[in-house]
C-alpha cells in the first residue's frame, strides 16, 4: 500500500520543499521505499538535491521531467516505470522539474480531465513505492488541484508567524472543495509548524492561536521545526539535514516528524 503525501502552501517559503526532502529522505531512512516529486516550476526540490542527482548541475538541462511525464499521460504514451526519475545518494527517487512546467500548465487548459492528469500518473507507478511525496508550489492553480486530486492526505507546513496563518483558511477551502469535487478520500496529514524560534513570544502566541482555532479540527503536529540557519546551509549542499548536520536540531526534528507520520500510519492501519 503506497501513501501519496501531498506538501502544499500557497503562501510561499514556508518550508515545503525543505519538509519535502527531509522528511522523504527521513522515511527512506526507515526502509520506506519514497518517491519524492517535484511540483513546482521553480524546481527547487530539484535543485537542491541536484548535486546529487549524478549528471546534472542544473535543472534546466534535464529533458525528462513532470512535464514531459505529464504531457505522455495526456497523449497516452507509454512510458517505462523509472522514466524520468532520478536517484539521490540518500536512498530515494526523484521525479524532477523545471521551468518547462511552466509551458506545461498553460497547456493543462485544454485537455480533458484536466484535474486528474497527474493522478493518472500516480496510479501506474504507485505500486513500486510505499510512499510518494509531493512538493507543492507556491499558488493554487491548476497543477496544486492536480497534486490534490491524486494525494491521500495533505501536509501544510505554515511558518510560525500571523500573516502565514491567516492564509490557511483559503487553502482549507480549496482542500474542501477538491475533497468535495475531486477527491473523497483527501485527508489532512497536518499542520506543521516551521522556522519555530522558541525565543521569541510571537512565536508562542502564534502556535497557540493556531492550536485553539484549528486545533480540534486538524491535527497539528507536536514536532515543530525550529528556525535555524543549518537548514538554510543545507538547501545549497545538495543533500538531507541528516547528513549535513546529523546532530542538530532541525535534524533531529524532522527524525521525530518521521516518526510520527509513520505512527500516523500504523495507528491508521490497526483501525482498518
Ligand atoms: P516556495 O513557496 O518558494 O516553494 P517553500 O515553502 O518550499 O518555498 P523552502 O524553500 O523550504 O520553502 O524554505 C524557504 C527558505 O527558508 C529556504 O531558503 C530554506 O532554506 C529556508 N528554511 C527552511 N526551513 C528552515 C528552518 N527550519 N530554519 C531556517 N531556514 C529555513
Ligand atoms: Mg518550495
Amino acid at each position: 500500500m503506497c501513501k501519496v503525501i501531498a506538501v502544499v502552501n500557497q503562501k510561499g517559503g514556508v518550508g515545503k520543499t525543505t519538509t519535502c526532502g527531509n522528511l522523504g529522505i527521513g522515511l527512506a531512512r526507515c526502509g520506506k521505499k519514497v518517491l519524492l516529486i517535484d511540483a513546482d516550476l521553480q524546481g527547487d526540490l530539484t535543485a537542491s538535491l541536484t548535486d546529487n542527482l549524478y549528471l546534472y548541475n542544473n535543472p534546466d538541462e534535464i529533458n525528462h521531467t513532470l512535464a514531459t511525464v505529464m504531457m505522455n499521460t495526456i497523449n497516452e504514451v507509454e512510458m517505462d516505470k523509472d522514466y524520468a526519475i532520478l536517484r539521490h545518494s540518500e536512498g530515494v527517487d526523484v521525479l524532477p522539474s523545471n521551468i518547462d512546467l511552466s509551458a506545461m500548465e498553460i497547456s493543462l487548459v485544454n485537455v480533458m480531465s484536466r484535474e486528474l492528469i497527474l493522478k493518472r500518473y500516480i496510479e501506474s507507478i504507485k505500486q513500486h513505492y510505499d510512499y510518494i511525496l509531493i512538493d507543492g508550489m507556491p499558488s493554487l492553480g491548476m497543477l496544486t488541484i492536480n497534486v490534490l486530486a491524486c494525494a491521500d492526505s495533505v501536509l501544510i507546513p505554515v511558518q510560525a508567524a500571523y500573516l502565514p496563518i491567516k492564509g490557511l483558511q483559503q487553502l482549507m477551502k480549496t482542500i474542501g472543495q477538491v475533497k468535495r469535487q475531486l477527491n473523497p478520500r483527501l485527508e489532512i496529514e497536518g499542520v506543521l509548524v516551521t522556522m519555530f524560534d522558541r525565543r521569541t513570544k510571537n512565536a508562542r502566541d502564534i502556535t497557540e492561536l493556531l492550536e485553539e482555532n484549528y486545533g480540534t479540527m486538524l491535527n497539528v503536529f507536536v514536532n515543530k521545526i525550529p528556525l535555524s540557519v543549518r537548514a538554510a546551509e543545507t538547501t545549497a549542499k545538495g543533500v538531507s539535514i541528516f547528513q549535513y548536520d546529523p546532530n542538530g536540531t532541525v535534524g533531529q526534528a524532522y527524525e521525530a516528524l518521521t516518526k510520527e507520520v509513520l505512527e500516523d500510519e500504523s495507528r491508521n492501519s490497526e483501525g482498518d
